[in-house]
């Protein structure tokens, strides 16, 4: 069976940890966090950088750092993972989602506007499959009506807008380093923080509402409780498993956007005979590579293609269930304007396997199989 993912292994991991057991540090921000938060510093150009929990609580430290409160509306996709809308709505906001674009499936920047109201707070743009929203609009719409842009950008690393990187455009950007993920450490993320003004509320927020970052970099003589926050900070060992993998965050690029290249370049045939569609990167972004994925003609299909490639030893995969059709999506928020390509495109969308260490012989025997299925 080729499986759907496989986290990405170095070898290095394996002393990077070992160092941390043995020097017996291994929680909060040791040398190996500092060292992912400074590569990652140095490659988009940020402020600041803070590695976390998860790209879920950097979106939480976003939605506080934000002051989001009870009643506020914040402007997402519906087309998206859960803890984009949950992280608002565990502060008592409201999503409203609107409708995505077809070729990206990221958020129809041209409907955002008219889903603002006195209420709204924030945009949180998701940059999906690490293929960039249409940011300079976005961030137009932003400024003239004073909102604040959290970019979910979990899939996002190492992609650009413009030249700028993904995560870095908005006031906030959250990375994932889920095992899913580009690169890993397990569970995992990273919060972006664009403005300095912000950075040592953020580090309070992530340190449990303590000043303990300011003690330990000696600006302070005692850490004391300061500020509402939560715990944030992931272990030493976990950092050290992501470094080994950012240090060779190209070659890692380069691999998945040659696999990338390669189903494009296999499957051109079939969308030329009108019965696939292939995914879209518009003019000036850069992506990386994080997904493969096509669209059959509907639901109906899909399944049947999965089941064909399941049979044929491999593990393809739809994605998301719009967020506005879910139990809690109902509850907690609302769907502003019409449905147009959220559901019926969401139907449509397979993705096939893509992970660091996926052969070109497996990336042309799986597109081999769908053809035959077309066939
Ligand atoms: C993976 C993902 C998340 C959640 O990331 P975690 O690190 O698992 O919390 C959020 N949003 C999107 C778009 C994702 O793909």
């Amino acid at each position: 069976m080729i499986n759907f993912n496989v986290p990405p292994y170095v070898e290095t991991a394996m002393d990077y940890i070992a160092e941390c057991v043995k020097n017996q540090k291994i929680c909060g921000d040791g040398a190996y966090t500092k060292k992912c938060n400074q590569w990652i510093e140095e490659r988009t150009g940020t402020s600041k950088c803070l590695l976390t929990t998860s790209c879920t609580h950097a979106t939480e430290m976003a939605a506080l750092l934000a002051e989001i409160q009870p009643g506020d509306e914040v402007i997402m996709p519906a087309y998206t993972f859960v803890s984009t809308a949950d992280a608002f709505v565990l502060r008592g906001a409201t999503p409203v989602f609107v409708d995505i674009r077809p070729d990206t499936m990221n958020i129809d920047e041209t409907l955002i506007e008219a889903a603002i109201t006195p209420k709204t707070k924030a945009i949180v743009p998701v940059h999906y499959a690490g293929v960039s929203c249409e940011m300079d609009t976005i961030m137009d719409i932003a400024q003239r009506h004073h909102l604040i842009v959290i970019e979910d950008a979990a899939q996002g690393i190492m992609s650009s807008y413009k030249g700028k990187a993904l995560g870095t455009i908005g006031d906030y950007g959250c990375f994932s380093f889920h095992e899913t993920k580009n690169y890993s450490m397990g569970e995992g993320g990273a919060l972006l923080i664009k403005d300095a003004a912000n950075i040592e509320n953020a580090e309070i927020i992530r340190e449990k509402g303590t000043n303990r970052s300011k003690f330990f970099s000696g600006q302070i003589d005692k850490y004391t409780w300061v500020n509402y926050g939560s715990s944030y900070l992931p272990s030493y060992m976990n950092a050290a498993y992501l470094y080994s993998q950012l240090e060779i965050a190209d070659e890692i690029n380069e691999a998945r956007l040659g696999i990338f290249d390669r189903y494009m370049e296999n499957l051109k045939e079939l969308e030329q005979a009108g019965k696939i569609e292939l995914p879209v990167i518009p003019e000036g972004c850069v992506a990386n590579g994080h997904m493969f994925y096509f669209k059959t003609k509907d639901l109906e299909e899909r399944s049947r293609l999965i089941d064909f490639l399941k049979e044929r030893g491999v593990h393809a995969v739809f994605h998301y269930i719009p967020l506005h059709t879910a139990p809690a999506g109902l509850k907690y928020g609302r769907f502003h304007g019409e449905d147009k390509y959220t559901t019926k495109e969401s139907e449509r969308l397979l993705r096939l396997p893509m992970y660091y260490g996926l052969t070109p012989e497996q990336v042309d025997y799986i597109s081999e199989q769908v053809k035959e299925f077309y066939r």
